[in-house]
């Protein structure tokens, strides 16, 4: 099974990603974990995506397709994947079709998220990450048990240099003119169930995989 998640910043693609690949036991991959990992590690590939990263800005197609290609190249994706925050231009949706579906698979559903603007700024302006393990919470929505810690791993809770206000509208733009595109494209492809994103977690998942149930 091939799933991908689309919907602005701060839509709850990476949280409800987490959700499903434990459910239906296939690998969650986020372009935006990959390149934060990188930076982290200062490897090459994370001091050249930072600046845009961190100004708000999309990484560059070519910069962003090798590290899919890489990662879809491992042995866990045989089986299907679900892709998070990947593609995000018209471009990488050519790409992935053309290039990495092999000739059996095809992409089987995408999920759009869609949500309201006030709470896009909310839900990203409140995101805390855990420095250790990476997991997500929310000061308002999901807070920790204990103020900045995990709760799975006791790590720092911290908030990504992109989650500030100004930051969050530049990317909203950038998803509106750049993202949004794709909406039609796999309108067009018959593969595009459009879910309320505003609604609790729970509710979004229980959405999510009642569409995924009735596809298998
Ligand atoms: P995305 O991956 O689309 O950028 P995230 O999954 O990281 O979004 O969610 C953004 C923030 O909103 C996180 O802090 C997360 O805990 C919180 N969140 C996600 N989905 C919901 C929801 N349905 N209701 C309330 N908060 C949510
Ligand atoms: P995310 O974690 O999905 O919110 O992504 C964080 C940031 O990583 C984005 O704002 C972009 O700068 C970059 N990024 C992630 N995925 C892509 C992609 N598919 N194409 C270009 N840039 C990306």
């Amino acid at each position: 099974m091939i799933l991908i998640l689309l919907g602005p910043p701060g839509a709850g693609k990476g949280t409800q990603a987490a959700l499903i690949s434990e459910k239906y036991n296939i690998p969650h991959i986020s372009t935006g974990d990959i390149f934060r990992q990188n930076i982290k590690n200062k490897t090459k590939l994370g001091l050249e995506a930072e600046g845009y990263i961190h100004n708000g800005l999309l990484v560059p197609d070519e910069l962003t397709i090798k590290i899919i290609e890489e990662r879809l190249n491992e042995k866990d994706c045989r089986n299907g994947y679900l892709l998070d925050g990947f593609p995000r231009t018209v471009f990488q949706a050519e790409s992935l079709k053309k290039y990495y579906l092999g000739i059996k698979e095809h992409i089987d559903l995408v999920f759009f998220l869609e949500v309201n603007l006030d709470l896009v700024i909310k839900r990203n302006t409140g995101r805390r990450i855990c420095s250790c393990c990476g997991r997500c919470y929310h000061v308002y929505f999901t807070p920790p048990k204990h103020k900045d810690k995990c709760d799975t791993c006791g790590g720092c809770l911290i908030q990504r240099k992109d989650d500030t206000e100004s930051v969050i509208l530049e990317r909203l733009s950038v998803y509106l003119e750049q993202t949004m595109p794709l909406v039609d494209y796999y309108v067009k492809a018959k593969i595009l169930y459009k879910l309320c994103g505003d609604e609790e977690i729970t509710k979004v998942f229980e959405n999510m995989c009642k569409i995924i149930d009735n596809c298998n």
